[in-house]
């Protein structure tokens, strides 16, 4: 079986969701964002801002935090699949 791995430490799960759930509880609970270790009012809209112009690592943290409450749900599922695309090729 694949893992996924969070891009941020080494906590690794072969689900998606869980390592959604990682990232939120321990990485973006304060809305910091882990690239430019900056806070913001709207951490998803800068990490969507930031991943839209093509930054790749903005383009991750936002795949892997992104929740049902915006209405990107094709920008984000296209996201995620990069995402475990780019960690199956890796791992
Ligand atoms: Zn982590
Ligand atoms: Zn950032």
């Amino acid at each position: 079986m694949e893992m996924l791995k969070c891009p941020l430490c080494d906590f690794q799960s072969k689900m998606l969701n869980s390592l959604k759930k990682h990232m939120r509880t321990q990485h973006l609970w304060d809305d910091t964002c882990p690239i430019c270790n900056r806070q913001f009012k709207s951490l998803n809209s800068h990490l969507w801002n930031k991943a839209k112009r093509g930054c790749r690592e903005h383009m991750v943290i936002y795949a892997l935090t992104a929740n049902g409450r915006n209405n990107k749900a094709n920008e984000v599922k296209k996201a995620s699949r990069d995402y475990a695309e780019v960690v199956l090729e890796v791992g």
